[in-house]
């Protein structure tokens, strides 16, 4: 991704702005049970492990770089998983330019539950890693791939964690989760050259007319020490859900890692969701304006070392509790 520095005309504010909340009221967390008026009611429970394994499974497929065979495998993998649990999946297969003209074979995945409705709401990552770790400390790295445990795979296995979820019992509102691909190979010198993925779909959604109530973005969730504060383009397009994600977080308790701060104006696939298709997309982003970006950010060190399953459980918690108190 990278930092937006112009900032954005108010003309272009899609304010379609999404209704239903979270009520702040826990879903049963699944310990100890339970009251007798439970009626057997299958139990959803963010299980942190589950996704940890998911995030492993996809780092063991080595660095996930469109056009490489680890990318096409890892693709295949995270496709048949999502239809073990969603009603269907649908794959984008799209080649995409780089800024500096290499070919990038690339695919979307869509996963969607009750794809009919029309009362639906996006959850996304990218599934992509990016082929240099240019942020790296030592110069000798920089031509080096990221490994992109947090940077790709923290996203990808919350959702796939949640999808597991879904598959136990289906929130009220239809979901789709949609992996992009081709975020990461970008640079800062060309400005659109990242989110690749993400700039297809949305100008060429999975289905003709598709839209849904708002998005919710996942990038770089399960890193030690993570912090989100409120980033710009999330608190701009779609402040409404910002704010309620934020609340669901401070009533579970997850205050130090959701702050109250401003964040950047960031860049990623949640701008081009906001942008081209007018969909109110927020980022969950381990970005701070003191800390910046996390420090394995872009480095050799984006490995599972640096994973804290604490983080993934706080951001499971935070979302589990949301999506399942919509209406
Ligand atoms: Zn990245």
């Amino acid at each position: 991704m990278e930092k937006l520095i112009l900032f954005l005309s108010l003309f272009l504010l899609a304010s379609c702005s999404a209704d239903g909340s979270a009520n702040g009221n826990a879903v049963d967390s699944g310990s100890a049970d339970s009251s007798a008026d439970s009626k057997q009611e299958p139990k959803v429970a963010f299980n942190a492990d589950s996704c940890y394994k998911f995030m492993q499974k996809q780092v063991d497929f080595g660095y996930r770089i469109p056009s490489t065979k680890e990318h096409k495998e890892c693709g295949k993998y995270l496709v048949s998983t999502l239809e073990r649990f969603a009603d269907t999946v649908i794959t984008q297969d799209v080649t995409l330019k780089a800024y500096n003209g290499t070919k990038l074979e690339s695919r979307n995945i869509i996963a969607s539950w009750n794809p009919e409705s029309k009362n639906r709401i996006i959850l996304c990552a990218h599934w992509d890693t990016r082929p240099f770790c240019d942020e790296d400390p030592k110069a000798e790295n920089h031509k080096k791939p990221v490994l992109g445990a947090n940077d790709g795979a923290s996203g990808v296995g919350v959702l796939l964690e949640l999808a597991r979820q879904f598959s136990i019992k289906e929130p009220n509102v239809a979901v789709d989760i949609i992996l992009f691909d081709s975020e990461d190979y970008g640079h800062n010198d060309y400005h659109n050259s990242y989110c690749l993925g993400s700039q297809h779909w949305a100008l060429n959604p999975h289905v003709p007319r598709y839209n849904a109530r708002f998005g919710i973005l996942l990038d770089m969730v399960g890193g030690k020490g993570a912090r989100f504060a409120k980033d710009l383009i999330s608190s701009f397009y779609a402040n409404d859900v910002l704010e309620d994600v934020w609340k669901t977080a401070e009533t579970l308790g997850y205050s130090s890692l959701f702050v109250n701060e401003e964040g950047g104006s960031i860049i990623d696939d949640h701008y081009y969701v906001n942008k081209m298709i007018g969909i109110p997309c927020i980022d969950i982003l381990d970005y701070t304006n003191d800390e910046g970006f996390p420090s394995t950010w872009h480095t050799v060190n984006d490995t599972m070392e640096n994973i804290d399953k604490e983080v993934l459980k706080a951001v499971g918690n935070v979302l589990i509790t949301y999506i399942y108190n919509l209406k």
